[in-house]
């Protein structure tokens, strides 16, 4: 598991505005949380080498001051039980607040690893008001702006430097044994097939070494074929109380548990059908190239006739377009039916994800292609698709070299992916595709820029 940094403050301190530059460009993930009125943001972000996961943990915002109090040490509690670090952020204009006092004493308290930065320190005359929250009792403030960048490496070095050892437990995608998630929103069962999984068929369980944190995955064996059940701990515990604000956690551990898997079951409620979340959650699955099935559990709890399948399938096709190529499988984690079958396509996407292509066939799936649909034109020049190799497995990546890597529209690739899926019998998998070729399709210069494309779809 990636170690978790949690942004922790009062409303308007700046913590979106922060999260937003520790992420970059790159994509946030935003997931609505049910009971906050803002959606919680996930992401990515790098430093000195370390990746880390980055939580705003804004949300609700109470009106009353006793009504942030509580909220923020509700908020600071759930960031001490499941983020690494906690960068506290306090607000450089409004000085000193009582809600300030009571959470930095209680991540004090907590021994809790915090980096205390004072925000909205946009020039230096504001960096001497910073020295005003040493009142805190911390060793160290970090005046920072936010907004436009000043004295965040400081901050960061300090954040890198409170991480946990980095150790290595992504595995090889080539391994030998599967590495399975189970994932979907609360609620949707996955807790309930885990126990099954683990423990109804009488499976050997027992936790794999060397994982992190409270990230326990354990090893169980169908049929003599050993996999690995990823982050059963958050699974297994029998959750009595869910508090509201665990479930930005809960998120995290998802998008956690599809990084470090091979094959995502994404599990939908068929009495809530298909909703935005699960979607959003497929995405993460397809981008990180991850094999996919989708399990529509609870199937005892609908009424059903000859159509009903049919329907929902209909449903899944719509809602998740994206992820057209993962099987379905209708089933019941808390009956029983068809749970057996599911280990069963767990083998047969796994395949697919490890399929490479002989360089002959490969080729003569891209000739195929063209000749049955020639790629459009762009620009004034014909695209060429030269010849492809396969760079990589799970996903099989393949390399299409081109005169223009730019000049090819998504139809296109889509189209390529469909053929290519449907010439080797690749299921549940997704496919990238890299299209290489000179930046400039119109000179003819020797040597000139080659660009590259990808698209995993
Ligand atoms: P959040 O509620 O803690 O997530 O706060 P936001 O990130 O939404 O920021 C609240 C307000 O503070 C916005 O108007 C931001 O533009 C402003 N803000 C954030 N960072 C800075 C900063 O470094 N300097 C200044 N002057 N304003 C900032
Ligand atoms: P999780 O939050 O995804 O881990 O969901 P749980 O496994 O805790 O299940 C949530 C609720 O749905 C519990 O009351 C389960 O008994 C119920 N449930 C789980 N699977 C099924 C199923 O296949 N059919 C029905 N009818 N209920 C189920």
């Amino acid at each position: 598991m990636k170690p978790t940094v949690a942004i922790v403050g009062r409303p308007n301190v700046g913590k979106s505005t922060l999260f937003n530059r520790l992420i970059g460009e790159r994509r946030a993930i935003v997931l609505n949380t049910p009971g906050v009125t803002r959606d919680r943001h996930y992401g990515e972000s790098h430093w000195d080498g370390r990746t880390f996961s980055v939580v705003d943990t804004g949300g609700f915002e109470p009106e009353a001051t006793e009504g942030i109090v509580l909220y923020m040490r509700e908020q600071a509690l759930q960031a001490i039980q499941q983020a690494d670090v906690v960068i506290f952020l306090t607000d450089g204009r409004d000085g000193l607040m009582p809600a300030d006092r009571e959470v930095a004493g209680l991540l004090r308290r907590a021994q809790h690893k915090t980096v205390f930065a004072v925000n909205k320190c946009d020039n230096q005359e504001q960096n001497a008001t910073a020295a005003d929250f040493y009142e805190l009792g911390v060793n160290r403030v970090y005046p920072i702006s936010a907004e436009h960048g000043r004295g965040v490496n400081n901050m960061l070095d300090a954040v890198i430097r409170m991480l946990p050892e980095p150790h290595d437990d992504e595995g090889d995608d080539e391994e030998r044994v599967t590495r399975v998630a189970l994932v979907g929103r609360p609620n949707v069962g996955k807790s309930t097939l885990t126990n099954r999984l683990l423990g109804e068929e009488r499976m050997i369980v027992d936790p794999v070494a060397g994982t992190t944190r409270d990230a326990i995955d354990s090893r169980l064996m169908v049929k003599d074929k050993e996999y690995v059940l990823i982050d059963t701990a958050g699974l297994r515990k029998k959750k009595k109380i869910r508090r509201r604000s665990s479930e930005g956690y809960s998120v995290l551990r998802t998008l956690n548990a599809i990084e470090r898997c091979h094959v995502a079951i994404l599990m939908v409620d068929a009495e809530d059908g298909v909703t935005d979340q699960d979607a959003k959650i497929a995405g993460y699955a397809l981008e990180k190239g991850r094999a996919l099935i989708v399990a529509v559990n609870k199937w005892d709890a609908i009424e059903k006739d000859n159509a009903t399948a049919k329907e929902f399938l209909a449903q899944i096709r719509l809602r998740l377009p994206h992820v057209a190529f993962a099987p379905v499988l209708y089933m019941s984690g808390l009956t029983g039916q068809r749970v057996h079958k599911l280990m069963g396509m767990v083998d047969q996407v796994r395949a697919s994800h490890l399929f490479r292509a002989a360089t002959g066939p490969l080729n003569r799936w891209l000739k195929e292609a063209t000749i049955a649909h020639s790629p459009p034109v762009s620009g004034t020049k014909p695209i060429r698709l030269y010849y492809a190799t396969q760079a990589r497995t799970a996903p099989p990546t393949i390399i299409v070299h081109c005169n223009d890597a730019n000049g090819i529209h998504f139809s296109y690739k889509r189209f390529l992916v469909n053929q290519f899926r449907e010439q080797f019998d690749v299921v549940g998998s997704p496919v990238r595709l890299t299209f290489k070729g000179k930046a400039n399709p119109y000179t003819d210069e020797e040597g000139a820029e080659i660009e590259s494309n990808s698209e995993t779809l």
